[in-house]
């Protein structure tokens, strides 16, 4: 299988730069998943740059969206 990580880090909507993970999507799942978090990606944006990965955070985020708070 092609490693994408230069299509996949273009494609990335995480804004932590320092992060080495960018575009390495599968250590990105892996290391967020073993902390019970969420990658960057699945957040909408206003809530992806408080860099609050937990699923707590997500489940507000996205409850937000839908609600159109
Ligand atoms: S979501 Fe986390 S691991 Fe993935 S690129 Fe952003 S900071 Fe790095």
């Amino acid at each position: 299988m092609e490693c994408t990580i230069e299509k996949n880090t273009r494609a990335c909507a995480c804004t932590y730069e320092p992060c080495g993970r960018k575009g390495k999507c599968c250590a990105c799942v892996e290391y967020h998943r073993r902390s019970g978090e969420l990658p960057g990606c699945f957040f909408p944006p206003a809530a992806e740059r408080t860099y609050d990965r937990s699923v707590a955070a997500f489940v507000a985020a996205v409850g937000k969206r839908r609600d159109g708070r």
